[in-house]
């Protein structure tokens, strides 16, 4: 936890990172430090923009709410799908870069009228930007007058993840070289890839059956065979996967395993030519 030593050398910080953990870490460091945070997000065809800005005027209120006045709670594990799930424009990310530029410009050098208090919505598709507006959450856990979180937490713990392994549920599990040695004695199973077929086309191991986790409620008669067989629940990084698996388990499939770590453990442990992403 040397966030605050890192950030407290800076005027301000720009908000780059893609996940949960890592954006609260950086806004409550942010709001203790009283340094603006210039937050973006991008996703598929749709990108967001606006600057925290919690430093005190004369009379000691803040300038601008912060990240967590807009999201008090990160959402469950593995709801959100990251841009590697879920797909980005490419050219998405300099436009929502250009405008966190040009936020940082105004702030440090006093000029205008910053995002501060305004949430930018930016539609690629429409080619339209809407405003919303923001107001601090006077129950905010850090940056309201009464804070209950002075100190810096343990963010992987707060966002439902634990380090290394999120979600795992060892029961479930099969790791990749179980997996392996399961292959290779020709045990019967079904490996059931449960990512977008576009992630089919960068890496996949060989003889999966692919239903993407989105479909698959929808498909499951196409598995019906299976409800009593092995089944090897597999997606990029084992997350997905565990979710497919809690479906398939809700429906009576009985035999059921998580592959752990999903592909890119596999590529990592087991097979070099998975190329990884
Ligand atoms: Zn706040």
């Amino acid at each position: 936890m040397n966030a605050l030593t890192i950030i407290a050398k800076y005027d301000l910080v720009i908000d780059g990172t893609d996940n949960f953990p890592t954006r609260y870490l950086v806004n409550d460091a942010c709001v203790m430090l009283g340094k603006v945070n210039i937050y973006g997000s991008i996703y598929r065809f749709e990108g967001q923009a606006t600057v925290f800005d919690p430093r005190k005027d004369a009379s000691g209120v803040r300038r601008g709410p912060c990240y967590r006045c807009l999201y008090p709670e990160p959402p469950p594990p593995g709801e959100v799908p990251s841009c590697a799930e879920g797909g980005v424009l490419g050219v998405l990310p300099g436009m929502i870069a250009m405008i966190q530029a040009t936020e940082a410009i105004k702030v440090l050098t006093g000029m205008g009228r910053s995002l501060a208090g305004r949430f930018l919505r930016y539609d690629a598709l429409n080619l339209s930007f809407r405003e919303l507006k923001l107001r601090s959450d006077p129950q905010c856990p850090v940056c309201s007058a009464t804070p209950s979180i002075t100190q810096l937490i343990d963010y992987h713990e707060f966002c439902g993840l634990k380090r290394g392994q999120p979600e795992a549920n060892e029961e479930l599990e099969i790791s990749v070289h179980d997996y392996a040695a399961l292959r290779e004695r020709g045990e019967e199973h079904l490996l059931l890839d449960v990512r977008e077929p576009f992630e089919l086309g960068i890496c996949q191991i060989e003889g999966n059956v692919n239903v993407p986790l989105g479909q698959l409620s929808a498909r499951l008669g196409e598995l019906a065979p299976w409800k009593h067989k092995l089944v090897i629940s597999q997606c990029k990084s084992g997350r997905r996967s565990m979710k497919a698996l809690e479906t398939l388990a809700k429906h009576g499939f009985t035999k059921v395993r998580n592959l752990s770590g999903g592909i890119l453990a596999w590529g990592e442990e087991i097979d070099p030519s998975i190329n990884a992403y």
